[in-house]
């Protein structure tokens, strides 16, 4: 299995997972040109994807869902309240194929899991992967880490995972109170302290490599994020693995699994 992480943040989120049969975009928020450029910085064309799964429907995670299922004919694939609510934005019939959520499927060579996080969407989702006996997890846009979202994620190899924003630099911002309040609550993101809390109980002597991804431009810094969970996760007893931060503006190595 490879994994590369397109882009990460407000402006757009996608993540390509690849085995030797299947070929999927983890959400498709950057517009189809950007999305093809970073696609082809990875190795791949569009003509290769066979279908995008959608955590949720705000914009920077469905952007081009349209463009590429037309154009190139990916599959669109979601849980029914995230596929009716991304219609009503884009403002078109699109058709999916339906998953349910916290309910594993197969798709080809890959077994998907999409499992239930608190967001302030319709029917939010974070992913696991599971093919050749490795576990990659992916879970991006979360307001609290549940204890339902530890077990699914528990015992992954690899792990991209939202380090939103230092809580310090988001209440100093000039946000609005209202917007701080949303990003700080339960159904919004999740903060660099909180993701690091959510590693050390991930923690286990296979986990590989942690990539941190969604960081927000104006409330965060990756040396910031990376300084915070490793501080965090170095107090368990147990060895932690490499930490990195995802990009906005541009992609992540082609990671292998
Ligand atoms: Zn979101
Ligand atoms: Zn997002």
């Amino acid at each position: 299995m490879k994994f590369c992480v397109l882009g990460s943040g407000s402006r757009g989120n996608s993540v390509l997972v690849k085995t030797p049969k299947a070929c999927l975009l983890i959400d498709s928020g950057f517009s189809g040109a950007e999305t093809i450029t970073r696609l082809e910085q990875a190795g791949y064309s569009p003509e290769q994807v066979d279908a995008i799964l959608i955590s949720h429907e705000h914009i920077d995670h469905i952007r081009s869902v349209k463009i590429l299922h037309e154009k190139y004919n990916i599959s669109l694939f979601a849980n029914r309240s995230t596929a009716n609510a991304v219609r009503k934005i884009l403002k078109t019939k699109l058709s999916f194929k339906i998953f349910l959520t916290n309910r594993p499927f197969l798709f080809k060579d890959i077994v998907v899991e999409p499992f239930s996080v608190f967001h302030d969407a319709a029917e939010p989702v974070g992913f696991t992967f599971k093919h050749n006996n490795l576990k990659l997890s992916i879970a991006t846009d979360l307001g609290f880490p549940s204890s339902a979202v530890k077990e699914k994620m528990k015992d992954s190899d690899f792990i991209v995972l939202e380090s939103n924003h230092d809580e310090e630099m988001l209440m100093k911002s000039r946000r609005p109170h209202v917007l701080k309040k949303r990003i700080l609550g339960r159904h919004g993101h999740l903060s660099n302290t909180s993701a690091g809390n959510l590693l050390s109980h991930l923690l286990h002597g296979n986990l590989q490599k942690v990539i941190l991804a969604h960081l927000s431009q104006e409330c965060n810094r990756p040396k910031l994020a990376l300084d915070t969970i490793q501080h965090i996760v170095s107090q368990e007893d147990i060895p932690f693995p490499k930490i990195e931060t995802a990009f906005q503006d541009r992609i992540s190595p082609l990671y292998t699994a």
